[in-house]
């Protein structure tokens, strides 16, 4: 766990929400903020919701009663059905996680009732703690986002995420295990994981992991990520920072430019990614 961040705990009245992101009926979140603090996390927009005065990456609120309050939903008198998606504005296995087990504990009442399929999506290689429970559900499927195998660039922008190198690690014992494993690579980082050279080392590394399903999805350019990624890239990269500016100034040029270079790489490589 960060140590600037002193975790709050909370109650929460409810456990179950319902989402609209396609594919999935429900969302879990069992933690309010996130300790992986990446620089282009959108999410970042809850911090205008949550009262905390500090900045995203710095606060974390941990709902204590999570377990119950999920179990008491699934054990009512409308069953809840189809698929359960965690987490969508913080990640379950942030480091608080090894502490607190409120998502394994979550996942053990899943477990229990039987009723919905249970798709995880993670920067952490602490989902693998938790093998026992997700062979135990009644589907599981588990979406690893890396963005970039460099280790630099990773550190710099997913500052509290497992490094990259031991989430394939995590993705490669849970496949052992059974459990499908797709990747998420998003968001695209201009001039840094969009290069030639970067989408070769990732997507190589992917296929050679045994990873076949890959989604891959653009930078969202919302006003505070941009923010907050031209000053990394002003301190940390400066010379990737006329392929940002591009991106945000003609995204649809871009976009051209980067699709037909994935497509390169993809048959080089011999794997076929699929844009959100
Ligand atoms: S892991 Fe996800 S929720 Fe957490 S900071 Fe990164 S992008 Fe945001």
């Amino acid at each position: 766990m960060s140590a600037k961040i002193v975790p709050r705990e909370i109650l929460c009245k409810s456990a179950l929400s319902k989402t609209g992101i396609p594919g999935y009926e429900y969302c879990i979140n069992p933690y309010v903020g996130c300790a992986h603090a990446c620089l282009y996390c959108y999410a970042s927009f809850m911090c205008r919701f949550t009262g905390h005065q500090k900045q995203w990456g710095e606060f974390l609120d941990v709902k204590i009663n999570f377990p119950a309050a999920l179990a008491k939903r699934l054990s009512g008198r409308t069953r809840p059905e189809g698929k359960v998606l965690l987490s969508t504005v913080t990640d379950a296995y942030q480091p608080a996680e090894a502490l607190y087990k409120i998502t394994r504990s979550s996942l053990e009442v899943l477990a229990e009732y039987q009723l919905l399929e249970v798709h995880i999506l993670t920067k952490s290689a602490l989902v693998q703690r938790d093998l026992p429970v997700l062979r135990r559900l009644r589907a599981c499927e588990v979406g690893f986002t890396i963005t970039t195998m460099d280790r630099n660039i990773a550190r710099v922008l997913e500052p509290g995420a497992s490094p990259p190198h031991l989430r394939l690690a995590a993705a490669r014992q849970l496949m052992q295990a059974g459990i499908p494993v797709w990747v998420f690579i998003a968001p695209l980082l201009p001039g840094l994981s969009d290069t030639e050279e970067g989408l070769t080392s990732l997507l190589q590394t992917l296929h050679k992991t045994g990873i076949r399903e890959i989604l891959i999805d653009y930078l969202n350019p919302y006003p505070a990520v941009v923010h907050r990624l031209k000053s990394a890239y002003r301190r940390y990269f400066p010379g990737a920072l006329p392929e940002l500016e591009e991106y945000l100034h003609h995204p649809v040029i871009y976009q051209d430019k980067i699709e037909g270079r994935l497509n390169q790489v993809s048959e080089l490589v011999g794997c076929r990614p699929c844009f959100v």
